[in-house]
């Protein structure tokens, strides 16, 4: 069948009658009406009634490589032909897998040679919560069992990456966060710096607070700090530079596992290929998903630093694992979309050429409005926030509202970015062009 077999007001009638959409108001979105997203190409979408969309998010931070690449999809029907599925638990692997593995090995700095496979972000931190109580299982102290991790970061939406994530209105849902979990403030200068504290001292200040968590635990308790080298669905937090060696010091200094959640920053978002690279600091661990496949299959993992996965593979069962773990049409996908970021220059290219660009010309396009602050950027993942006084920092009371009526203005005029909570954010396909940067602007700022 066609994939507009049907008419669009079909579709959407077909949709709200059938179809729970995920963070989603369903009552005032079937109200609304879906938007019918029927074709994908290059950083361009097309709805049902032939609209042409600028994808300012990449889907969700997750097509890196773009849409319509067909060498992806011949890889995919090839792999299901040749072996559609079969797992890895019993002793059994497949080509597909361990190419993949030995590829990532690759792309990593040197000293994370392993990789345990998921299908998501939510079940890799899954993965981190329970490798690192084994990892100390193993090492004789069962007592290291909490995880430390940031408000207002985003870990994921099952009940242990709901726990871990700072989003309140998740926990709200009840009964979270689930034991053995603490969290600490987030390091953004705008909101919790002090009048005249320098940004450096302000991220010495953020990481403190993770010594302060510790000491109230007691290190004999906390297994691992867990954060997004930049917060994404949090707003873009982009931390002062000052801040991830103090925490990489301050959990060393009491024997805990750093771990890093890459699933944003992971694969190019920030113009090196993960984001601790990017902020100079070295996880134990660290999960990866989304650019893992550019959103062609999912597929997710966790990278072992080679210390921790020599101590899980000495240490006997690790009785974890899902039955798609490393699903062979999945592998071959996310192998070919890693090979493809790397030898075509993609990741490279936003390093050198796009992601400073982008910088510029954001900057340019929203540094002056009068109710615009904190224009900022990483290789190509941007935002700025909206404030009603820039000079003393007020916020606007509903300033979610303004970003989500903001967000609802762009896509009537095609092009997607993203609120989250009262900061504008983008993050596009890491193949747009200068040109498509400047036209995806200039209709930003029309
Ligand atoms: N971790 C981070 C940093 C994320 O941004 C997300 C999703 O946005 C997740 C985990 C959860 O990933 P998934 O939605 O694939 O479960």
């Amino acid at each position: 069948m066609s994939t507009t077999a049907r008419s669009t007001n079909e579709y959407r009638e077909l949709d709200a009658a059938h179809h729970l959409h995920p963070f989603s108001d369903m009552g005032s979105l079937n109200r609304q009406g879906s938007r019918v997203i029927v074709k994908g190409d290059g950083i361009y979408l097309w709805d049902s009634e032939g609209n042409k969309i600028t994808d300012g998010m990449a889907g969700l931070w997750c097509v890196n490589i773009g849409y319509g690449r067909k060498d992806l999809a011949e890889v995919a029907r090839q792999q299901m032909e040749d072996l559609a599925y079969y797992n890895t638990f019993f002793k059994t692997t497949h080509p597909r897998v361990v190419e993949l593995s030995t590829l990532l090995a690759e792309v990593t700095q040197p000293g994370y040679q392993h990789v345990f496979y998921t299908n998501s972000g939510s079940e890799s931190v899954d993965t981190v919560i329970r490798m690192v109580r084994q990892y100390w299982s193993i090492k004789g102290k069962p007592g290291k069992k909490t995880l430390i991790s940031r408000w207002n970061g985003y870990h994921g939406s099952t009940i242990g990456g709901a726990s871990l994530g700072g989003m309140t209105y998740m926990h709200e849902q009840g009964d979270l966060p689930i034991p053995g979990i603490a969290h600490i403030g987030q390091p953004w200068y705008l909101k919790e710096g002090r009048d005249g504290e320098s940004e450096a001292d302000f991220g010495l200040r953020a990481a403190s607070w993770l010594e302060e968590k510790i000491l109230e635990i007691g290190a004999d308790k906390v297994a691992a700090f867990v954060g997004e080298p930049i917060l994404g669905a949090g707003g873009v937090i982009i931390p002062p530079a000052s801040y991830w060696p103090e925490i990489e010091r301050i959990c060393n200094k009491y024997d805990i596992l750093l771990v890093a959640d890459e699933v944003i920053c992971g694969f190019g978002r920030t113009g090196d290929w993960f984001g601790h690279e990017h902020f100079g600091f070295r996880p134990h661990l660290f999960t990866i998903a989304k650019g893992l496949s550019s959103g062609y299959l999912p597929i997710g993992g966790v990278i072992i630093g080679d210390e921790v996965a020599r101590t899980l593979i000495e240490g006997g069962d690790f009785n974890h694992g899902f039955t798609y773990s490393g699903h062979p049409v999945s592998a071959a996908v996310a192998h070919a979309n890693v090979r493809a970021l790397r030898d075509e220059g993609i990741v490279e290219q936003v390093k050198k050429d796009t992601g400073p660009y982008m910088q510029k010309r954001w900057r340019e396009a929203f540094g002056g409005f009068e109710h615009v602050t904190d224009v900022r950027g990483v290789g190509l993942i941007q935002a700025f926030t909206w404030v009603k006084n820039k000079a003393t920092r007020e916020m606007f009371a509903g300033s979610d509202d303004v970003g989500t009526l903001c967000r609802d203005i762009f896509f009537k005029h095609n092009l997607i970015m993203r609120a989250c909570g009262d900061s504008m954010v983008s993050a596009p396909p890491l193949i747009i062009t200068r040109t498509e940067i400047d036209a995806m602007l200039s209709t930003a700022v029309e």
